[in-house]
């Protein structure tokens, strides 16, 4: 009942935003450290065109050479049909598309309309799960946009629908630029309801406020049994200005666990992991 889930996104929303690109050794290192942190789930990397996020670009050398633990899902982010073709090549447990809940959000960080990513991911998310993979559709801006400014839930609402009809197992909810407050978090799942129940979505918070707490817990006490994290705080959005800073994975369960929720996380071993990759990047040559 009072079990949380944490996902660690800093491998893959943590490195993505970091100027430097850390060699894959390093990566595979720091994954495998993370493998020994009580995760429940760990995103790997993701599948997108070099060009765009040159960070990532070594995604399936990465999934080839992790360690896997038994029990942790090791996902990757998926933008297309090409992405999902390496991902499953690379043996991705779970498959994860994205798209916002702003005009102005999808333009930039995914070239489209909402309703043309919505048609874009349509057959990743029907390819994915005749490969028996889990699917997350991830939803960004879902308090405010950095370009449209505040979001209304019902427009988020209308997206979860979407893609809980292509076939989505789990709708994942990002604060990209850290917007949220406590009474945002409840308005936001006040406009869910009857689309998605608290328990059947993930939450992806920014601290860009400090706020991130205040919400992960406000959240929870709502329902919400799921929460993505970066070991050390690390990253943001490289297209969403002012969004710094993934709320800290350690940060994330001490708060959580205080309160009574149950965590497999170690938040000791977190914060460690985390300061080891912030020292692989401050060692990268600029
Ligand atoms: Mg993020």
């Amino acid at each position: 009942m009072n079990g949380v889930r944490i996902t660690e996104v800093g491998p893959r929303d943590g490195l993505q935003h970091e100027k430097a690109l850390v060699s894959t050794d390093a990566k595979v290192a720091f994954i495998d450290m993370l493998s020994d942190c009580g995760l429940d789930e760990i995103e790997v990397s993701s599948f997108v065109p070099a060009k765009w996020i040159p960070q990532l670009a070594d995604a399936s050398e990465v999934f080839a050479r992790i360690r896997r633990a038994p029990g942790i899902v090791y996902s990757a982010l998926v933008p297309n049909e090409r992405g999902l073709d390496a991902a499953l090549a690379a043996k991705a447990d779970k498959i994860s598309v994205f798209v916002s809940a702003t005009e102005g959000f999808s333009q930039r960080n995914t070239a489209g309309t909402i309703a043309e990513v919505l048609l874009r991911v349509q057959p990743v998310v029907r390819r994915a799960r005749e490969s028996r993979r889990l699917v997350r559709g991830y939803i960004s801006c879902v308090v405010r946009c950095p370009y449209d400014g505040p979001v209304h839930p019902d427009k988020v609402a209308s997206v979860a629908s979407r893609l809980l009809e292509l076939g989505v197992d789990e709708i994942d909810l990002g604060d990209t630029i850290g917007a949220a407050d406590g009474a945002a978090i409840e308005a936001l799942y006040e406009g869910l309801a009857g689309v998605v129940s608290a328990d059947a979505t993930t939450l992806h918070l920014h601290d860009t406020s400090g706020r991130a707490t205040e919400c992960a817990v406000r959240a929870a006490q709502i329902g919400v049994r799921s929460f993505d994290a970066s070991a050390g705080g690390l990253g943001g959005c490289p297209f969403a200005p002012g969004s710094a800073g993934n709320v800290a994975t350690e940060t994330l369960v001490d708060a959580l666990a205080k309160r009574g929720f149950t965590l497999r996380a170690r938040a000791d071993r977190l914060r460690a992991a985390g300061q080891w990759m912030r020292g692989a990047i401050a060692s990268c040559p600029p």
